[in-house]
């Protein structure tokens, strides 16, 4: 098959994210990718500049991960774990509740993506309130902007305006939504942010099984990062009203934002976190909803004697063996070293940049940096650009961000990511 030919069937048959099937957007045929560069079927090679959307943060066809998928596949890629476990599922497990995830946060529940994991922490939430009689509680909080995944009760927290609410109307579940924190990660901490969630849970507290929220960093509603003073606010404020509180770290664990989880930004636990994406160094999809032994027992005491979920590829061997490797392979590195420097790196070449009249924002945190826009960009005419100049940037709606896979991504690379983002962004019409 020819290029051609692989572009027109691709584009006769294969759905791709977000994309029409009368009108869709271009698409770039890989052939290959290695570390930090991604190589398209005419040997143009692309500086990645999206880690596969939080997920590649050693980058690509690394040795070490690659070595430890070959292994598992000789030994069994996958058995069901209904009445069954194996070793990469159990040295997974005890590597997250080691060395990951918070003390107290050691029962875990493999699924296959982050959106299941998501619709998993909302189950729990609900099973937990039931079991403790408190059966009025069916709904959930959240705040605007938010990004949840595309399953259905996912769908239902996102934000109402740019998630899919409009579209799915009353089909969807209705949820209960506050303002986003006005203050942002370094501003000055404001105790009035916290007032619209204060003062729903005292009208319908009794109503919610618990409020779900993308810790620090919200990545696909806005690209907005906000202060961590008001997490501890809501851990106050949910265990005054018996509501459970639901951290998904599915884009911000492993590092990205400078701490290996958000959760470490604050002073506080949740009850409920989600991991995805990072955890398995973007080879294969895998999650993890973790909680406490507490929460993990009193659902299994309740009227159903168990939790109600069972996927058939739960902690499928490879996607165990690979997310081993990618975890224990970031914390034998000096990540945090190396997120400091590249957080520096993008405030340096983001920040003039914010003095373009068709750019409304910059933000930087750790190997995250932002250009909201003050318009929504065209894609279909900046991505061309971008692989004009070597670099593999998509952006979305008005955001043009960069998150590199900062496991691997060099120093040279990372500067020629940011002159192609500068070059294209310097000549970005405005509408003066
Ligand atoms: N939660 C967050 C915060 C996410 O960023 C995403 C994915 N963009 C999801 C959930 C859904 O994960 P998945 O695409 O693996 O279903």
């Amino acid at each position: 098959m020819t290029t051609e030919q692989l572009l027109q069937w691709d584009r006769t048959h294969l759905w791709h994210p977000y994309t029409s099937t009368i009108d869709p957007l271009p698409v770039y045929p890989v052939a290959r990718a290695e570390g930090a560069r991604i190589v398209l079927e005419d040997g143009t090679t692309l500086i990645d500049g999206m880690s596969s959307w939080w997920s590649a943060i050693h980058g690509y066809n690394h040795p070490v991960l690659n070595e430890a998928i070959g292994r598992q596949t000789a030994e069994m890629s996958h058995v069901m774990f209904g009445g069954l476990t194996h070793r990469p599922a159990v040295e997974l497990g005890r590597l997250l509740v080691d060395e990951v995830l918070p003390s107290g946060i050691d029962r875990l529940f493999y699924a296959d993506s982050g959106s299941v994991s998501v619709e998993v922490a909302l189950k729990m939430a609900l099973q937990y309130q039931i079991s403790r009689g408190e059966k009025g509680r069916t709904k959930f909080a959240t705040i605007r902007s938010g990004y949840h995944g595309d399953t259905w009760h996912a769908m239902s927290v996102c934000d109402p305006v740019t998630g899919m609410h409009g579209l799915f109307g009353t089909a969807l579940p209705i949820q209960f939504f506050v303002p986003q924190p006005s203050v942002a990660f370094d501003g000055e901490w404001d105790e009035t942010c916290l007032a619209p969630m204060r003062d729903l849970l005292e009208t319908h507290g009794g109503e919610i099984a618990a409020i779900i929220i993308e810790p620090i960093v919200q990545g696909a509603g806005g690209m907005y990062f906000y202060h961590p003073e008001y997490l501890n606010g809501l851990r106050t404020l949910a265990d005054r009203h018996g509501v459970l509180l639901i951290f998904d770290e599915i884009a911000t664990g492993f590092g990205r934002t400078g701490k290996l989880l958000a959760t470490y930004h604050t002073d506080i636990t949740p009850d409920i976190i989600c991991l995805g994406k990072a955890l398995t160094g973007g080879y294969m999809t895998l999650s993890v909803t973790a909680t406490t032994k507490a929460i993990a027992d009193t659902i299994c005491s309740g009227e159903a004697g168990c939790f109600m979920h069972g996927p058939t590829f739960m902690a499928n061997p490879l996607a165990c063996a690979v997310a081993h490797a990618s975890v224990s392979l970031l914390l034998s590195q000096p990540w945090q070293e190396r997120v400091r420097s590249i957080e520096t790196r993008l405030r340096e070449a983001l920040t003039p940049l914010g003095g373009h009249p068709a750019v409304a924002k910059v933000r930087c945190l750790g190997a995250i940096g932002v250009l909201e826009m003050r318009e929504p960009v065209d894609m279909k005419r900046l991505i061309p650009l971008f692989v004009k100049e070597g670099v593999w940037i998509r952006p979305f709606g008005r955001l043009v961000y960069v998150m590199p896979p900062f496991g691997i991504i060099s120093d040279d690379e990372l500067d020629a990511l940011l002159r192609g983002l500068t070059n294209v962004i310097e000549h970005y019409p405005t509408n003066d």
